[in-house]
């Protein structure tokens, strides 16, 4: 099978051209045409050498994701599907703003973590994607948006279509570490897309150990999905949150903070009506992350998926909230919904699941077991 290069960093195919026999400056080039230019014919690669060419021809390709549809919202957003095999398929989303252009990727086809208001994980986990099947998301949008002369909100042309990388599409990054970090690297190399660390966001719901190795590895912004203010209601909502704890959480964050691109952790907390939104949960909130760690918190209304049995909260009360923790002096944000006509808002990627855990049937049991009221109850 022909070696696919965009699993290689620059220095996984530095090592791989050596292994040809090709010195580290024609991995750069290559490297270039590849993630640059969007070159994926050896042929049409025209300053590299004959020799390289002719080595790289049979044993190795840039291998793109089967694309099985394109949706376009009329708020110009557009949404990917892509095979990934086996009845498997991811999705990624372009969201086009006024002054930059913003990409959500995916890590895994499904996800284990089976949070209760997530799409992705009512359905379940299949497997993990590679590097390549990362970087080939970002490689195939930045490079067809280009062609299609760009597709800012101000319709203005630039070089540069994706500024901004979101780990936020399907999947928990941090469980597919090995595959993550040399992507994030490719993003981030100035001979690849470039992006600066500030500019790409790794979203987690919170592995603690993996958060500590990705602050030594790579640290790029991270984004911390908290949806609760305690161990009771967290656990209820992030059934991952029962392994370390909250206090864990934070004390890893905090850690974060001393390599991260930016002086604050974003804390994404899930609007969801009568389970997380009271005023009371907002002042714990407070009360749990003021002076501890520097933060900023992203609110996003719930957006609702027929399985989920929730509801998003009230305008009312997403702002009340937003004023509770703004009051407190914490920047807080309202995510505006975008690309909702396509089914490309959070949460709301599914893709094509072939489901290996029973999550399903999972996530069915533990409602039973722990009803989300009940939950609320304890938080009180
Ligand atoms: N697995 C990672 C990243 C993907 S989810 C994580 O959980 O952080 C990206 C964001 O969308 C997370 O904050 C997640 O909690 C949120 N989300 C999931 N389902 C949602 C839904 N139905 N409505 C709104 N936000 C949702
Ligand atoms: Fe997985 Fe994130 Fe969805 Fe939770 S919210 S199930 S971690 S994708």
């Amino acid at each position: 099978m022909a070696v696919n290069l965009l699993d290689f960093d620059l220095d996984g195919l530095a090592a791989y051209c050596d292994s040809l026999g090709e010195k580290r400056f024609r991995a750069v080039q290559l490297f270039r045409w590849i993630h640059q230019r969007g070159q994926s014919d050896f042929g049409q690669m025209t300053d590299l050498a004959k020799s390289l060419r002719a080595k790289l021809a049979g044993v190795a390709e840039v291998k793109a994701l089967p694309l099985i549809s394109e949706h376009r919202s009329a708020d110009g957003t557009i949404k990917w599907l892509f095979d990934v095999g086996a009845g498997n398929a991811v999705e990624t989303v372009y969201i086009p703003e006024a002054d930059r252009g913003t990409l959500c990727v995916s890590s895994q086809a499904g996800c284990a973590v089976g949070c209760r208001f997530c799409s992705t994980g009512h359905q379940g986990f299949s497997r993990n994607l590679s590097t390549g099947e990362i970087v080939a998301q970002l490689w195939f949008a930045e490079h067809r948006l280009r062609q299609s002369g760009g597709e800012r909100a101000n319709g203005t042309i630039d070089t540069r279509v994706v500024d901004n990388v979101v780990m936020m599409g399907m999947g928990e990054p941090l469980q597919n570490y090995a595959a993550l970090v040399p992507a994030l690297r490719t993003m981030l190399d100035d001979h690849g897309y470039g992006l600066s660390r500030r500019r790409v966001t790794v979203s987690t719901s919170g592995m603690v150990t993996m958060i500590d190795r990705l602050r030594q590895d790579c640290p790029v912004a991270l984004a911390v999905s908290l949806h609760a203010p305690n161990d009771a209601l967290r656990s209820a909502l992030v059934p991952i949150n029962r392994k370390d704890g909250m206090d864990a959480l934070l004390d890893a964050c905090v850690r974060y903070l001393d390599a991260a691109p930016r002086d604050f952790i974003t804390f994404e907390y899930c609007m969801l009506d009568g389970v997380n939104d009271t005023p009371e949960l907002a002042a714990e909130l407070v009360a749990l992350v003021k002076g501890r760690v520097s933060c900023k918190f992203n609110l996003i209304p719930f957006n609702p998926f027929p399985e989920s049995g929730l509801k998003c909260s009230p305008r009312e009360r997403v702002t009340a909230f937003a004023k509770v923790l703004q009051d407190a002096g914490i920047v807080t944000t309202i995510r505006k919904t975008r690309g909702e006509d396509i089914d490309a808002a959070c949460g709301q990627l599914a893709g094509e699941v072939q489901d290996r855990t029973n999550a399903r049937e999972r996530l069915v049991q533990r409602r039973q077991v722990i009803p989300i009221a009940v939950a609320v109850g304890d938080a009180r």
